[in-house]
């Protein structure tokens, strides 16, 4: 996945504790703790199931776009996808193929909700500072293969859960190939879902009732955050869902039990990833991540190193990420996100449209703005010493 999208000074912000206690309210009703409790049992999702694919997922070797791996893994998805239509959209970009594989069960029944997961892998480990390590792709196992897998482990349970919306499940290439400075070909970040969405038509985007990503969700350590931008309905929906199984610190889960800090709703980190196309246009979506790999840090650790192997993730961290998206969609909480006025999407469009266009000048503004204001700081201090000096002097002489 991804980058940042400011400076770490901008990144985290506290928000005040949202009402997760309380309801939330869908255009299917409002949910409470009660009634995700009541359909707890009924979740089929198998962390283990989805942990084998995350390995045959990593044995492929580098899921670069246009390599074998790549094309074996669209194969084997598309094979795994029994009762969906599967279809492969292919788009040209700069000489490159860049292939997005999206799969819909229920086709022009009701809203629709979409489920989406980079499939590609980073062909440099840039964040590796041995020169002979940082050329190698990434293996994988969390920064993509996560991601996939829980989409494949949904895949097999959602044609029994009986929804009465149309679900899309979109697999996206090249997400990951942005910035590369040496030794490959750099596309832009999150490529293959900006032309999905730019592919939609508006009917699509005015019928889309809520996406998903899910991205880096596997790390054994699990410490998942909101992410900015983001739809805040989904956002409250996720703290719901996350502390009704377990994930929340200081949160009574359905059994009673206090929950673990799989999931840190107070804070927010902001990420460019698949989700962010997909809201310029006005459709609500979140980036369901975890930045925090094998570091406290955000976007340090294993991320982008050879570090991102199969022993870093666990079964127990995709059961629970699979669990939360599983229950949304039982319990009618995705397909029932309510739109905003269109009047508040133009605006919000627009927007995010200026933010994604001045990330780096914004960062580096700031950066500059912090340097400038140093220099000031200390020239100002260099005149206050020198004049206290005279000061001082002139007052001796007297
Ligand atoms: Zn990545």
């Amino acid at each position: 996945m991804m980058r940042r999208v400011l400076t770490a000074i901008a990144l985290i912000l506290i928000l005040p504790i949202a009402s997760s206690d309380g309801e939330i309210h869908t255009t299917n009703g409002i949910i409470t703790h009660d009634i995700l409790c009541s359909q707890i049992d009924e979740l089929q999702f198998d962390g283990e199931r989805a942990n084998q694919s995350v390995a045959y997922q990593v044995g492929l070797g580098p899921r670069i776009p246009q390599s074998n791996a790549s094309s074996i893994l669209r194969t084997s998805i598309s094979e795994n996808l029994t009762g969906w239509q599967v279809q492969n959209q292919s788009h040209q970009l700069d000489g490159l193929e860049i292939v997005n594989l999206e799969a819909t069960l229920n086709a022009g029944a009701g809203k629709i909700v979409v489920l989406m997961a980079h499939y590609d892998t980073r062909q440099v480990s840039d964040q590796e500072e041995d020169s002979n390590l940082s050329i190698l792709p990434v293996p994988g196992a969390n920064d993509g293969a996560s991601g996939v897998a829980v989409l494949l482990e949904l895949a097999r349970h959602i044609p029994a859960m009986n929804l009465s919306h149309e679900i899309r499940l979109v697999f996206t290439d090249v997400e990951d190939q942005g910035d590369i400075a040496s030794g490959g070909v750099s596309i832009p970040w999150a490529s293959g879902s900006r032309l999905w969405t730019e592919n939609l038509t508006v009917g699509e985007i005015e019928n889309i009732s809520s996406l998903i990503v899910v991205d880096m969700v596997g790390d054994s350590n699990l410490t998942l955050t909101r992410t900015s931008p983001g739809n805040e309905t989904m956002w409250q929906a996720v703290e719901m869902l996350s502390a009704s199984l377990g994930m929340v610190a200081d949160k009574e889960d359905c059994n009673g039990d206090n929950g673990s800090g799989q999931m840190d709703t107070s804070t927010t980190i902001g990420i460019l990833d698949d989700h962010t196309y997909p809201i310029s246009v006005g459709i609500p979506a979140i980036d369901i991540i975890d930045v925090k790999y094998g570091s406290d840090e955000v976007l340090a650790g294993h991320w982008h190193t050879q570090n991102d192997s199969i022993d870093k993730v666990s079964a127990q961290s995709l059961q629970s990420v699979g669990h939360l998206v599983e229950l949304g969609l039982r319990a009618q909480v995705w397909s029932g996100i309510s739109e905003p006025p269109s009047h508040e999407i133009e605006e919000e469009q627009k927007l995010i449209t200026d933010d994604i266009a001045e990330i780096e000048a914004k960062s580096l503004d700031m950066e500059s703005a912090v340097v400038g204001s140093l220099i000031i700081f200390m020239l100002f201090a260099t005149i206050a010493a020198v004049a206290s000096v005279i000061f001082a002097e002139s007052e001796g002489e007297l």
